[in-house]
């Protein structure tokens, strides 16, 4: 049986009744601009995260960009971002007409970190976005620290750490702003785009609430230029009914990762490291690799579905590096070189664990 790395199927199977009732009841009465769905999940997910407010917006780019725009990232700035991550990331920051500037990831955490960020510091930083990329938190404590001494806003790009934690706080309710993607195969994933904002600061998600819903607090009166970025109503029903799975799914999702741990100890491929004082949520299971693109023929040819995420580091895109010569970033460069995402999702059996990893193993041996 083929194995694919995400199956969203299996879940869909498993709360089938209760979200096509939420799904079939957000369409009743027709309220589907910035109803009751929508006010109601903003209320539980920021509950969940830790943080007062939570404002739903219409992706994990939106986020960025609305966050970015709140707290005044424009034209002029520029706001430092890792070359290890989706390119939204850094798409967002030009989004709000700053420049994203790129700093190398830790080898361990597979994040930025205070010392791979300090030496980018200009007068014109207006803003650091760590990324907890596959679900690992980046070294949030010195970061914080750094953008306090310097009065540079921190960012939490959160899209792939639903329930993430770092010192027993949650993922999003640590920076200024917490940036989240609900994209359909993220841990906790809608059936559309959708994606959110989380800030303990009411200023802020007044300005993004406005910013979101074309600058305009009070309906055809405009007061700032914002953009349509609203979740609608339906991706909120789906997200209700899934936000309280979101704990199980990630425990799971860890006791596969401990299970991938073992089956591939001793095979010749680096594991990700789960940091002390961090609740990693393995949005991907990724192992480095030196003969990634072999090993990703030879499990394709078995029927195991593996990703790359991502083969090209963000500072290496044609869309940013035109016309300036690229860094040299080894540490990302090296991860986007060998990075591989093996399947991992809450429906996963141990059996199909063993089986892919045996593949990982044959593969190295032969
Ligand atoms: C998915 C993702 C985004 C973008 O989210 P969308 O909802 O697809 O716009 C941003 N940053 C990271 C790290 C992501 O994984």
């Amino acid at each position: 049986m083929p194995i694919p790395l995400v199956d969203l199927v299996a879940q869909y199977e498993s709360l089938k009744p209760e979200l096509d009732a939420a799904i079939l009841g957000a369409l009743e009465g027709m309220q589907l601009y910035l109803g009751k769905n929508l006010r109601a999940f903003e209320e539980e997910f920021a509950a969940y995260c830790g943080v007062e407010h939570c404002v739903a917006v219409g992706s994990g780019t939106d986020a960025l960009h609305l966050a970015l725009r709140a707290l005044g990232a424009g034209p002029g700035d520029e706001v430092i971002v890792p070359a290890h991550t989706f390119f939204a990331t850094a798409e967002a920051v030009a989004l709000a007409g700053a420049m994203p500037v790129f700093a190398d990831a830790d080898p361990v955490t597979r994040c930025i970190t205070a010392a791979t960020v300090e030496p980018l510091i200009t007068e014109r930083t207006r803003a650091i976005i760590p990324v907890h990329i596959h679900g690992q938190m980046a070294e949030m404590a010195p970061l914080l620290d750094l953008g306090r001494r310097r009065g540079i806003a921190i960012i939490e790009d959160a899209a792939q750490a639903h329930g993430a934690e770092y010192a027993g706080k949650r993922a999003g309710s640590i920076g200024d702003a917490g940036c989240f993607s609900f994209y359909f195969s993220k841990n906790l994933g809608a059936y559309g785009e959708a994606g959110a904002v989380t800030t303990n600061d009411a200023a802020l998600a007044e300005r993004m609430r406005m910013l979101r819903d074309h600058g305009s607090r009070e309906r055809y009166r405009h007061d700032i230029i914002g953009l349509n970025a609203r979740m609608d109503e339906i991706q909120a029903a789906v997200l209700r009914v899934k936000l309280p799975h979101l704990d199980g799914w990630n425990d799971r999702r860890r006791a596969l990762a401990r299970a991938f741990d073992e089956a591939l100890e001793g095979s010749g491929v680096e594991v990700p490291q789960a940091v002390e004082a961090t609740r990693h949520v393995y949005h991907h299971y990724a192992i480095l690799t030196p003969r990634r693109d072999e090993l990703l023929d030879y499990l394709r040819e078995r029927g195991v579905g593996a990703g790359i995420h991502y083969p090209i580091p963000c500072h290496l895109q044609a869309a940013v590096s035109e016309d300036a010569a690229p860094p040299s970033l080894p540490t990302a460069e090296r991860i986007a070189a060998r990075v591989l995402s093996l399947p991992l999702y809450p429906e996963l059996t141990e059996a199909q664990v063993t089986e892919i990893a045996g593949y990982v193993r044959e593969f190295h041996a032969g």
